[in-house]
């Protein structure tokens, strides 16, 4: 019994360890994002504190700090660092603002955005997902809350938010997430076919009046539920 709680404790803190090594590539990465054209300095520095390899299966340790999406399951991605970047930096965080995910997936984004200051609460839809995820913050001491359903759909008992990011491509910009955004608000959204889509940013200047701008493609996974893509069967 005793050997093999130690056992468990050993895997443990294999996966918690952040070395020499992987502070060292993991600021390579940053370099990288930044030659690409991230130039806020609050996210590469947000970038620079999270240990993207928590958040990947042992077989991808190597790979974590390489700028590639990568599987964590069921059939789902973790975003590109480029990409997770490019989401923050149009997001345009400040401390203490309260900010709304959709697809927590591993829990990288999330904690990026904490790392900027944010209150985040996050959605995911896949219930493994959620579980191994919302285990997985709690052990990291991370005060993200996770929630379990349909992100198309928000959350209504804590809107409105500051600002929303969608990680998941869409096929149009859901009108409940953007009824739930404060006025003045951000959303940020991947758009477009199932192929390829451009990200958006939305304003919400008023309670009638939105603002759209629209930057660079991007592909991410389908973003499904009642105000997303339809489940094929
Ligand atoms: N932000 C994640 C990457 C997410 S990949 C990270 O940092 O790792 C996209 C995620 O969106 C997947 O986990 C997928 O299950 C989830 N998703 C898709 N549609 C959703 C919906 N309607 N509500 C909540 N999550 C959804």
């Amino acid at each position: 019994m005793g050997y093999f709680c130690l056992l468990i404790l050993r895997s443990m803190s294999t996966v918690l360890s952040d070395s020499f090594r992987h502070q060292g590539l993991r600021q390579q990465l940053v370099e990288e994002v930044k030659k690409k054209g991230i130039g806020d300095l609050r996210v590469l520095a947000a970038l620079g504190r999270v240990p993207r390899h928590f958040f990947l299966d042992n077989v991808f340790t190597e790979l974590a700090y390489t700028d590639q999406a990568m599987p964590i399951g069921a059939g789902q991605t973790i975003s590109q660092p480029y990409t997770v970047a490019f989401q923050t930096e149009l997001l345009g965080v400040e401390e203490r603002m309260k900010v709304l995910e959709i697809g927590t997936g591993s829990g990288y984004q999330a904690c990026v955005l904490e790392e900027m200051g944010a209150r985040v609460f996050s959605v995911e839809r896949q219930r493994l997902l959620y579980q191994t995820t919302r285990e997985r913050l709690l052990h990291m001491g991370r005060k993200i809350k996770v929630f379990f359903g349909d992100g198309t759909l928000g959350l209504p008992a804590f809107a409105p938010f500051d600002r929303i990011i969608v990680t998941a491509g869409a096929p149009l910009v859901p009108q409940t997430l953007v009824n739930q955004l404060k006025i003045g608000g951000l959303m940020v959204i991947p758009v477009g076919d199932e192929s390829s889509q451009k990200m958006m940013r939305i304003t919400r200047i008023s309670a009638s009046e939105l603002a759209h701008e629209t930057f660079e493609n991007f592909r991410f996974v389908p973003l499904l539920g009642q105000e997303g893509w339809r489940e094929k069967c």
